[in-house]
């Protein structure tokens, strides 16, 4: 499962030609991009790994981290991956092992500055009515936006739900993280048995509140789907111009943001769709007019548009 999600992750992040033909096309499609962005009432952001990856945060392919020297060097010394996912979903021969990498993993999501799109795109939003669906589970919207405008479609790495799970609760990750790393040392791979997190309800082992097969869909969760569903309905029902905006989404869970939003934009004529995606080209044709891809780096776009709108990202 990993291996060929990895690959695929690969395979959507190849290097390709930029699909315009000169600085001016692209720098005309920039411009239609914060035309539609300045003039939408409501904004429906989705956002998916790219949008992280511009930031520097790349889940799927390998960081100076496991290099030499880096924090996470010791687990691809100990384990042969050099890349998170691929250590988020490595068959541990232990449980202290598999916990001792998610400390690690989830100490470097953590400890890392939110990213300067995210900055931008909230500065960007601020003065719309927005909304933000995502399939990201390092924290970076969470930090970004207002709780009560965020739907952590695949949770968050931050959380740890129990295992089974017995209860619908989830607890900050955090307090077991720290011990863990500590007690870990420098060189150690395994957090000790006895700091393993365990559902205080039934004591089975906790897991990250990550979609998996046993993902807690609990009331939190469910509270989140509602105002998003919420949202949506009372924007497109307004009347008023709904953007349907779409930063870095790839092709493992299409029917999270993309396919849902070309369905709405397709079914209400207030509604726009706008991509920023570096290996999508071309919008959907059944979308017509209101429909635009900005095929480019999502850090540039960003930069660009805010320039243009007059937007300033806030130091967090
Ligand atoms: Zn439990």
């Amino acid at each position: 499962m990993s291996r060929l999600m990895g690959l695929y992750a690969q395979h959507l992040g190849a290097e390709q030609q930029s699909p315009y033909a000169s600085e001016a096309d692209y720098e005309a499609a920039v411009v239609r991009a914060a035309e539609l962005l300045g003039q939408a009432d409501f904004v429906v952001a989705g956002i998916g790994s790219g949008m992280s990856s511009a930031c520097g945060y790349d889940h799927y392919h390998p960081i100076p981290e496991f290099g030499p020297g880096g924090t996470l060097e010791r687990f691809r010394r100990a384990h042969g991956f050099d890349t998170l996912m691929d250590g988020y979903y490595h068959l541990y021969a232990t449980n202290e092992e598999r916990w001792g990498f998610t400390a690690a993993y989830v100490d470097y999501v953590e400890s890392a500055p939110v990213g300067r799109a995210y900055r931008q795109l909230a500065a960007l939003l601020v003065e719309k009515d927005h909304f933000v669906l995502t399939t990201n589970v390092d924290g970076q919207v969470r930090r970004s936006f207002e709780p009560e405008r965020t739907w952590l479609f695949q949770g968050d790495l931050a959380f740890l739900q129990c295992g089974q799970p017995c209860c619908d609760e989830l607890w900050p990750a955090d307090a077991f993280v720290r011990r863990a790393l500590d007690a870990m040392g420098e060189d150690d791979v395994s957090a000790p048995s006895e700091l393993l997190p365990r559902c205080p309800r039934c004591g089975w082992l906790m897991a990250p509140w990550v979609r998996d097969e046993t993902f807690l869909e609990g009331s939190f969760w469910r509270a989140q789907r509602r105002r998003y569903e919420a949202f949506v309905r009372d924007a497109l029902s307004s009347g008023e111009r709904v953007l349907f905006l779409e930063l870095g989404v790839g092709g493992m869970t299409p029917g999270v943001i993309e396919l849902p939003f070309w369905d709405m934009v397709a079914r209400n004529s207030n509604a726009f769709y706008l991509r920023v995606n570096y290996g999508k080209a071309g919008e959907p044709r059944q979308l017509g007019e209101r429909s635009l891809t900005v095929c480019a780096d999502i850090a540039d776009v960003m930069d660009r548009v805010c320039a243009l709108l007059g937007a300033r990202e806030e130091e967090r």
